[in-house]
């Protein structure tokens, strides 16, 4: 595996043989891997082969049934997902979460204020809080000039990007993303991709996403981790993944 030779300074996040069940069924099994400075790591795997479950467990959304997960050298598979929010983890949703009622500034003010411990149900009270730090965030985006329209009346897209920017109000040291294009075309989902691989770039943040489009995986991923029925099947440089035998298996033998 790539992660186990590279320096241990370097290192971000480490889970090691972590483990979940749901009843009779493992949803991950016996899952290891490192996170480093300078990663773009992809997650895939088919459908049903744990990526959700896997992110759930790094977040604290899901505590495992085994197994731990240590975020820069410190242990946090027990801590709720706000401490880890507060300890450098950022993540957004298969599924968009952002308050559609709220405008993007709103939306962005409230991770702010969620990061930092604030409760967001102050945001009627307090439409002021942070809106200078706010609206940096948003244009680092690009998206501080729809500042005042609700989320709900933003294009799918502009929905998704906003996440990606209440995933970087809460200030993360590694942003873990878990199918940030899932609903668009292609194209818009390499502006996706490319806009937060300028963002990690520019951040020095590392990232872990999982993606379905196997040419936007290999052309933004520096490591691609596949795993299938909760198993790491293999987690190395994209070249070697792409020309894997059981990953072509796995993926029924399309030529990926
Ligand atoms: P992926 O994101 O790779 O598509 P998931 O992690 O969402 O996969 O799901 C992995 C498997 O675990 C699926 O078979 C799913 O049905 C099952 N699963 C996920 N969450 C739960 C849950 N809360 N209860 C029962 N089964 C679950
Ligand atoms: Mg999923």
């Amino acid at each position: 595996m790539s992660g186990a030779s590279r320096s241990p300074s370097s290192l971000v996040l480490k889970a090691s043989h972590l483990k979940k069940s749901f009843g009779a069924f493992t949803a991950t099994n016996d899952v290891s891997f490192e996170v480093h400075a300078g990663d773009s790591l992809a997650i895939i795997g088919p459908n049903g082969a744990g990526k959700s479950t896997l992110f759930d467990l790094l977040t604290g959304r899901k505590t495992p049934d085994a197994g731990s997960v240590e975020l820069f050298g410190e242990p946090v598979t027990h801590l709720p997902p706000w401490q880890r929010v507060k300890r450098g983890i950022g993540r957004s949703f298969q599924v968009s979460s952002v308050f559609k009622s709220y405008t993007a500034l709103e939306n962005v003010q409230t991770g702010l204020m969620v990061s930092s411990g604030q409760s967001w149900s102050l945001l009627g009270r307090a439409a002021s809080t942070r809106r200078d730090e706010a609206l940096a965030v948003l244009g680092k985006v690009g998206l501080a000039a729809k500042r005042d329209v609700p989320a709900g009346d933003l294009s799918y897209g502009d929905q998704r990007t906003l996440e990606l920017a209440v995933a970087l109000s809460t200030r993360p040291r590694l942003l873990l993303l878990d199918e940030p294009t899932a609903g668009m075309g292609r194209e818009e989902s390499r502006e996706c991709l490319g806009l937060i691989r300028e963002i990690a770039e520019r951040e020095q943040l590392p990232i872990v996403f999982v993606e379905h489009d196997m040419d936007i995986v290999f052309s933004f991923a520096t490591r691609v981790m596949v795993l299938v029925a909760g198993e790491v099947l293999i987690d190395d440089q994209p070249q070697a993944v792409r020309g894997d035998a059981r990953v072509k298996e796995a993926y029924f033998g399309e030529d990926i």
